[in-house]
């Protein structure tokens, strides 16, 4: 049965998306079978990966509101891909209305769990219905920050919504890391922000911090993840240096 993790981060632009293309890559590189879920109705993850959003015709709104099967809108790209599209902006509204609406995603994975061993869900940038359900359909969270512009208050909102989501929809969800991005080891404030973190989160801080490179931003432009576009530069490895921190942690919390 697969692992569900969650990338979330109300804060725009802190690589929540780029996070989770180039991580499911670098797991799929390691043989695993990976399934990424758009959840984010501006579908960066889906463009990313070549998709004209406009011309998507089912998505994951049909999936969450009309209770499509996730099959039919899974597609085979670098890794399969179930995939966005600006339609999903009203999923909030036509799933609140709803029995069930937090769990709307938790159903539908149901149905393909077992062909997955990691299924990864990108998250719109607001604590939301579509994170909700991000959250309470996983098991672990990584939360992106943004070196140069570290908003501690923002994570604390962010936790408080998980101890929310643990108290009344799924007790085991928890925090696997805090991904430290966009880092420049030039910089005395980039250091200062791990700094801040680290005494603030302690061990959830990742070992592996993604650097800042302009791969990032020519990756998706050519429909690729940075993994497939540049395989052997330093931001492809620094994925798959996380991709082991978290097979590692998984493993240790197995033999726990
Ligand atoms: P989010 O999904 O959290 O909004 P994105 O993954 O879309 O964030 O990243 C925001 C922007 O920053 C994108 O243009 C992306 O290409 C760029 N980016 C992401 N990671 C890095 C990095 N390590 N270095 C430089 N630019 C990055
Ligand atoms: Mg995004």
């Amino acid at each position: 049965m697969a692992r569900v993790l969650a990338f979330a981060n109300q804060k725009g632009g802190v690589a929540k998306t780029t996070s989770t293309i180039n991580l499911a890559v670098a797991f799929k590189e390691q043989g695993l079978r990976v399934l990424a879920v758009d959840l984010d109705p501006q579908g960066n993850l889906t463009m990313s990966q070549g998709f004209n959003p406009d011309e998507i015709t089912r998505s994951m709104f049909d999936v969450l509101i009309h209770r499509l099967p996730i099959e039919h809108v899974i597609h085979e790209v670098e890794v399969d891909l179930a995939v966005s599209s600006i339609d999903l902006a009203g999923a909030e509204l036509a799933l609140s209305a709803t029995i069930g609406r937090e769990r709307a995603l938790e159903k539908a994975l149901g149905a393909v769990k077992d062909r997955y061993d990691w299924i990864l869900i990108d998250t719109p940038p607001s604590l939301g219905l579509l994170t909700i359900n991000a959250l309470v359909a996983a098991d672990d969270v990584i939360v992106p920050v943004q070196c140069e512009y570290l908003s501690l208050r923002g994570l604390v909102q962010l936790e408080n919504t998980l101890q929310m989501v643990r108290e009344n929809l799924n007790p085991h969800v928890h925090i696997v890391g805090i991904l430290p991005t966009m880092f420049d080891g030039r910089t005395l404030h980039a250091k200062e922000a791990i700094e801040i973190l680290e005494e603030n989160f302690g061990d959830l801080v990742f070992d592996t911090k993604i650097r800042k490179t302009i791969r990032f931003a020519e990756a998706p432009v050519k429909g690729s993840s940075v993994m497939k576009y540049d395989p052997s530069g330093k931001a492809a490895h620094a994925y798959r240096d996380l991709a082991k921190e978290v097979l590692n942690g998984a493993k240790a919390r197995e033999h726990a």
